[in-house]
């Protein structure tokens, strides 16, 4: 009998990321993404070893519904005897009203398109490849998972801003994103380190967006992102936390536009506003510009600086883990951080870190240091399949 295979979107701005994932224990098949959807899409695919499944160019003004048409063209081929069972797909927002996710239909859809206000630089992107599945292929089941349906049970105490009652509740409080990374995290930590797992542990996602996460028995009780993904760390291209004072500033000292704001915090600031120099953790490792070194100074800084504001939610911690782009793979920057964390009783065993997955610290560290690869997209199938079978 055919198996339901399960394929996991992750649509932004100007990429489709996607993995494919066959049969019950959701092997990966193939996995890969679409890049340059706002222009000349560009179209490749690989199978779990690497190999190279497809790599297509589309003229440039290719209508968005064919390329995912394209997407699902190739999926179909590589289905190896399973069947379609489902779309999962990453979306930014939940609001209040998600905690879990949810089967797609029109009523959900309308209520997705109505949180586009908290997030409209993501929600729309997010939101657009379901609307052109749901048009082409109305048979097939489609599911939405929430970057920030893990935080939902937060305290109230991590939720509020300090501003008048009728702004919270209109929606204007800490929601908290990364979420579906973060759920992983929490899972694999249970299977890696059980006990660690039922304790105090902050998960520092550290890609392009960075945040931590504070997690007491594998539960979200708060986190450095807020209302929007651009409080807390400072990211690759975000400014993180700043002083509200300071965009007030900006606008009516400067004359600066909402729009221009917008653009100078989500693009021009964090790691390449500071080093003048890139976004790129790698490139900014190998300059030899003192701003480069001052960028990842700050990079750091900000991480020890909100690790000891969850360590105190937490009342003391256990655990630390590092995981997404930077995390994964910039040992240096991991050394930088556990250097910070001393004062937790953090003491990094450097063979471990250079060699950089597992258990990062040494036996007698009273912090455990870990490094653990995340997966969202496989979260998102995780979750779809078990909404497809109910
Ligand atoms: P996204 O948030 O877009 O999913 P990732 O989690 O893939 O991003 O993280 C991307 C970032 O990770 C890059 O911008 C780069 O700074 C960093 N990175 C990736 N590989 C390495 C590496 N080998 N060494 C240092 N930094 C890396």
């Amino acid at each position: 009998m055919a198996r339901d295979a399960i394929l996991a979107l992750n649509a932004g701005s100007s990429s489709v990321k996607f993995a494919l994932f066959g049969g019950d224990g959701l092997e990966p098949a193939a996995h890969g993404e679409v890049e340059g959807i706002d222009a000349a899409a560009h179209f490749l695919a690989r199978a779990p070893d690497g190999t190279s499944l497809a790599d297509r160019r589309f003229p440039a003004g290719t209508r968005f519904a064919a390329v995912l048409d394209a997407l699902l063209g190739f999926v179909a081929d590589h289905l190896g005897g399973d069947r379609l069972g489902a779309v999962g797909h990453r979306v930014v927002h939940g609001g209040t009203i998600f905690d879990r996710p949810v089967r797609v239909t029109d009523a959900v859809l309308d209520a997705l398109d109505a949180l586009t206000p908290l997030a409209p630089l993501h929600q729309p992107h997010n939101l657009a490849p379901i609307r052109a599945i749901a048009a082409s292929r109305p048979e097939l089941p489609q599911v939405a998972c929430f970057d920030t349906a893990f935080h939902h049970g937060m305290p109230v105490l991590a939720t509020s801003f300090a501003l008048p009652r009728d702004l919270t509740e209109a929606g204007i409080r800490r929601y908290g994103f990364h979420g579906l990374s973060y759920e992983f995290i929490a899972r694999r930590l249970r299977d890696l380190a059980p006990k660690l797992a039922a304790g105090r542990v902050i998960a520092a996602h550290l890609g392009n967006g960075a945040s931590l996460c504070a997690m007491a028995a594998g539960r979200s009780v708060d986190t450095t992102m807020g209302f929007t993904a651009l409080d807390g760390l400072m990211m690759g291209t975000r400014s993180g936390s700043l002083d509200p004072g300071a965009v007030l500033h900006l606008i009516t000292q400067r004359g600066m536009t909402a729009a221009a704001v917008e653009d100078l915090l989500y693009h021009r600031s964090g790691l390449l506003g500071v080093s003048g120099i890139s976004n790129d953790v790698r490139t900014l490792l190998a300059s030899a510009d003192p701003h480069a070194a001052e960028a990842i100074d700050l990079f750091v800084f900000r991480i020890a600086r909100e690790t000891g504001a969850l360590a105190a939610v937490l009342g003391g911690l256990d655990g630390f883990v590092f995981t997404a782009g930077i995390g994964e793979h910039a040992a240096a920057v991991r050394e930088a951080v556990c250097d910070r964390l001393g004062w937790l009783g953090a003491r990094l065993d450097r063979a471990a870190n250079a060699r950089g997955a597992g258990l990062i610290s040494t036996p007698d560290s009273r912090l455990a240091l870990w490094v653990i690869p995340t997966d969202e997209e496989a979260m998102i199938a995780r979750h779809t399949q078990e909404i497809l079978r109910g």
